[in-house]
């Protein structure tokens, strides 16, 4: 039961090959583990096949076969979906062996987390919540940062698949206590973004060059990945994803809630979602989050 899960003795499943989940099941793949998947779409597929990993039916076969099962898909219907059943799939809890490890990468609300956790516990298995940082690019490298939640025994377990995919890796709390970290983190960003467009606001309105600001700052204290990688996207005007302002947007939703259940305020949280909305209401929730400007650059 306390063995850790290597490529020498565990079988993963992996649910949800998106931008993140695709590298990061290349990256199980590359570590040596017998890695198998289930998608709802074949194309989601192809590639992960290509690179020999292989298909289950359904998440509960996927399950059946699998010693830990990842699931990195977009909100917390979809993982609910996924794991518990419904809309016609067969979910993961109804395939799950004794034992089993379930690991959720993607960012949800902690309450609903906790609540999966405790109704795959009364089936013999744990979870743990495992959201990330780092982009896709850090999925790409295997340098994702991974905020964990759940038993400490589980988190030993599954300790050698988060070194496969990442590289800074933090037990931080009781079941849910992950994506309390995670709503922390696009707390963090959000406000980050909002404060990169407006210095470029300022200096675009007072005919200085950005990309200049940019390069002098990025030497400074106000350095940050956000400066450096968002305010590349601002200045080039680029809004490939990246992370999908919709995302974000749902994010920092799951973030609201939690502090509303807490009973504390996060104004400028409150601010950027305005501006995430606005975005989507353009119907430009497929842009990277960083699009955000464009909306503050209207006000
Ligand atoms: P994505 O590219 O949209 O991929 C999501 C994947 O999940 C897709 O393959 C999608 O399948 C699958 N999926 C979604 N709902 C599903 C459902 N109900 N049943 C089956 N499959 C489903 O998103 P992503 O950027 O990889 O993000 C995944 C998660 O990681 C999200 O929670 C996100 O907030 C988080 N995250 C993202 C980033 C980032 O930079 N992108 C960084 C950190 C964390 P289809 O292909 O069929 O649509």
């Amino acid at each position: 039961m306390n063995k850790q899960l290597t490529p020498e003795n565990a079988t993963v499943g992996y649910i949800g090959l998106g931008i993140m989940g695709l590298p990061a099941a290349r990256n199980l793949l590359k570590a040596k583990y017998k890695v198998h998947a289930w998608a709802r779409r074949e194309e989601s597929l192809a590639p992960f096949v290509k690179d020999g990993g292989e298909v289950a039916d359904d998440p509960a076969a996927l399950a059946q076969v699998c010693d830990a099962v990842i699931c990195n898909v977009s909100d917390t219907p979809d993982v609910e979906q996924v794991l518990l059943g419904g809309g016609g799939v067969r979910g993961v809890i109804d395939g799950c062996k004794q034992g089993a490890l379930i690991i959720d990468m993607s960012t949800i609300s902690p309450e609903a987390t906790k609540q999966m956790s405790q109704k795959f516990a009364a089936k013999g298995a744990m979870m743990l919540d495992a959201p990330v940082s780092g982009g896709e690019k850090g999925a790409i490298d295997g340098t994702l940062t991974f905020m964990v939640g759940g038993e400490t025994e589980a988190f030993a377990r599954a300790m050698p698949l988060f070194q496969a995919m990442g590289k800074t890796i933090t037990h931080i709390g009781a079941s849910g206590a992950g994506q309390t970290a995670k709503a922390c983190n696009q707390i963090i960003i959000g406000a980050t973004i909002s404060g990169v467009a407006e210095a470029f606001r300022l200096a675009r309105a007072s005919g200085v060059d950005l990309a200049k600001v940019r390069e002098a700052l990025l030497g400074g204290f106000a350095n940050s990945k956000v400066l450096e990688i968002h305010g590349k996207r601002i200045i080039d005007n680029d809004y490939a994803p990246g992370f999908k302002a919709k995302l974000h947007e749902k994010d920092i939703r799951v973030a609201l809630s939690a502090a509303a259940t807490s009973g504390v305020k996060l104004p400028s949280a409150e601010l950027f979602a305005s501006r995430l909305q606005k975005l989507l209401a353009r119907g430009n929730g497929d842009q990277d989050s960083a699009a955000a400007a464009t909306v503050l650059d209207e006000e």
